[in-house]
C-alpha cells in the first residue's frame, strides 16, 4: 500500500518535473514580462528558500495570497484567544484566590485582549495583509513581555504556577496568530532576553531564573521548528501552485498566455469596462497563409515563424489590464483596456508592421514573398445587456473582412453600441 502510494507520488513528479522542463524550455523563446515570473518560481523550485523569503515579486503575492487564504481562521484564533484570556482569569479567582488578589483580573485581561482586538480589527481593513503583521508584532512581543511581568509577580508572591501561562502563548504567537515563522520566531526572541532582564530586577535567584530559562528556551525551540516546517510545506505547496496554473494558463509553444486565460480576462475586464464605462478593444491577428508556410518549409520552422509572431505581439499589451494571448492555431489576440477604435487602429497597423518587419521569407503566399498577418479589430464600451461574445464576435469579423480584402492589413469593425446582438 504504502509503496504504491510513494511510486505514484514519484510518478506525479517527474510528470510535473518533465513538465516544467517543457514549459521553461519553450518560454526561453518567448519575450513576456511573465517570464520573469516564472523563472522565479523555478529558481525557488529548484533551490530552495531556505531564508523563508522568496524574491521580492513572488514574496508578495505569496504573502497577500496566504493572508487572506487563512483570514477565517485567523478571526476565529483571535475570538478564541479573548475567551480564553477570560477563562483563565476566572479560573484563577477559584483555584488561585491569593493571586488574583494581588494582581487584579482587568490588569491580567488588559495585557492580552486589547492586542488581540487590535488584531481582529485589523483584520478587516484595506490592506490588512500588510498592516496585520507590522502591527502585530511589536504588540505580541509587548503582550509576551507582559506575560512574563505577571509570571514574575506571581512568583514574588510565591506562587510559580502562573509562569506556565508564558509557555502558551509562546505557542499561540508561533501557531495561531497569523504571523510567519520570521516574525514569530523574533518576538519570541526579544521576549525571552527580556524575561532574564526582568527576573534580575525582580532579584529572581540565577538557578531559578535559568530553570524557567530553559523551559521557555525548549519550548521556544520546538515551536520553532515546527513552525518552520510548516511554513515551508506552505510555500512549496504555493510554488507547486503557481507552477501549476502557469502550465494552464499559457500556451506551451510560445510562452504567452492561452485561450483559457484570455477568456477568464475578457470577462473581467468586460464587467471592469462596464462598471468604469470605458472601452475594451480586441485585436485578433491570424498569419496570412501558413498552411502554405507549412506546407513550404515544414512544419518545425511553422513553430518558429508562431514563435517569433507572438513575441511582436507580447510587444504590446503591456499595461496591467492589458493582454495577449495566443487565440489559436495561427491566431493571435490582443485586449486593451481603456482603448477607443482609433487607438485600437493604431496598435493594429503597428502590429501588422513590425510581423512584416520581421522578414521571415514566405514564398508560398500569395500576398507578399515575406510573412505577414491579418488583423481584425474591434473596441466597445461594454454593455450591461450583451456578454464579452459581441467584442470576439465584431473582431472576428472585422479579421475576416480583412482577409476577403486581399490580407495583410489591419481593418476595424464600426460597432453600434446601442445595437443589441443575442
Ligand atoms: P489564411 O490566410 O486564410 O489565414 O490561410 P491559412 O493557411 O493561414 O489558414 P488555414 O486555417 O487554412 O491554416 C492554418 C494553418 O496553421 C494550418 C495549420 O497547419 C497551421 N498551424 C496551426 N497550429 C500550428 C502549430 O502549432 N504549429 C505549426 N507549425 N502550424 C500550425
Ligand atoms: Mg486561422
Ligand atoms: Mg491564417
Amino acid at each position: 500500500m504504502i509503496p504504491e502510494v510513494v511510486d505514484s507520488l514519484t510518478q506525479a513528479l517527474a510528470l510535473l518535473n518533465d513538465h516544467w522542463q517543457y514549459f521553461r524550455h519553450q518560454t526561453t523563446a518567448a519575450v513576456s514580462a511573465a517570464g520573469d515570473y516564472a523563472e522565479s518560481l523555478q529558481r525557488h523550485l529548484e533551490r530552495g528558500f531556505r531564508s523563508m523569503r522568496f524574491d521580492p515579486s513572488l514574496e508578495a503575492a505569496y504573502r497577500d495570497e496566504q493572508f487572506h487564504d487563512s483570514l477565517a481562521f485567523l478571526r476565529i484564533n483571535l475570538v478564541m484567544l479573548m475567551a480564553l484570556v477570560f477563562a483563565i482569569v476566572q479560573v484563577d479567582r477559584v483555584v488561585i484566590p491569593e493571586f488574583s488578589e494581588a494582581v487584579p483580573g482587568v490588569a491580567r485581561v488588559g495585557v492580552m485582549v486589547p492586542i488581540l482586538a487590535v488584531g481582529f480589527v485589523l483584520t478587516f481593513g484595506r490592506r490588512a495583509s500588510f498592516w496585520y503583521p507590522r502591527v502585530m508584532t511589536p504588540l505580541m512581543t509587548a503582550g509576551l513581555m507582559g506575560i512574563a511581568w505577571i509570571g514574575l509577580l506571581a512568583w514574588a508572591l510565591p506562587e510559580d504556577r502562573v509562569f506556565v501561562r508564558l509557555i502558551i502563548a509562546t505557542i499561540a504567537v508561533y501557531f495561531i496568530l497569523g504571523l510567519r515563522f520570521r516574525l514569530a520566531l523574533a518576538a519570541n526572541l526579544i521576549s525571552i532576553v527580556f524575561y532574564v532582564g526582568a527576573a534580575r530586577w525582580f532579584g529572581m535567584p540565577t538557578v531559578v531564573m535559568a530553570q524557567f530559562l530553559a523551559m521557555l528556551l525548549l519550548a521556544s525551540v520546538i515551536c520553532a521548528a515546527g513552525a518552520y516546517n510548516l511554513e515551508h510545506a506552505r510555500r512549496m505547496a504555493w510554488l507547486e501552485g503557481q507552477l501549476l496554473s502557469e502550465i494552464a494558463l499559457r500556451d506551451g509553444l510560445t510562452g504567452i498566455s492561452n485561450r483559457r486565460r484570455l477568456d477568464q480576462h475578457l470577462q473581467q475586464i468586460w464587467q471592469h469596462g462596464q462598471r468604469e464605462r470605458k472601452p475594451v478593444a480586441v485585436l485578433l491577428a491570424d498569419i496570412d497563409c501558413f498552411k502554405a508556410y507549412n506546407d513550404h518549409y515544414g512544419h518545425q520552422a511553422g513553430d518558429e515563424a508562431l514563435k517569433a509572431v507572438a513575441s511582436v505581439h507580447a510587444r504590446f499589451g503591456q499595461r496591467a489590464l492589458d493582454m495577449v494571448a495566443r487565440f489559436g492555431g495561427e491566431e493571435f489576440a490582443v485586449v486593451l483596456f481603456d482603448t477607443g477604435p482609433s487607438e485600437a487602429l493604431r496598435v493594429g497597423e503597428e502590429i501588422r508592421q513590425q510581423v512584416r518587419a520581421l522578414n521571415l521569407a514566405h514564398a508560398g503566399s500569395a500576398v507578399t514573398p515575406v510573412l505577414t498577418v491579418s488583423v481584425g479589430i474591434a473596441s466597445m464600451v461594454p454593455s450591461a445587456k450583451r456578454d464579452c461574445g459581441v467584442l470576439l464576435q465584431a473582431a472576428d469579423q472585422a479579421l475576416y473582412s480583412a482577409k476577403d480584402a486581399g490580407r495583410d492589413r489591419a481593418r476595424l469593425l464600426d460597432v453600434d453600441p446601442d445595437a443589441t446582438t443575442r
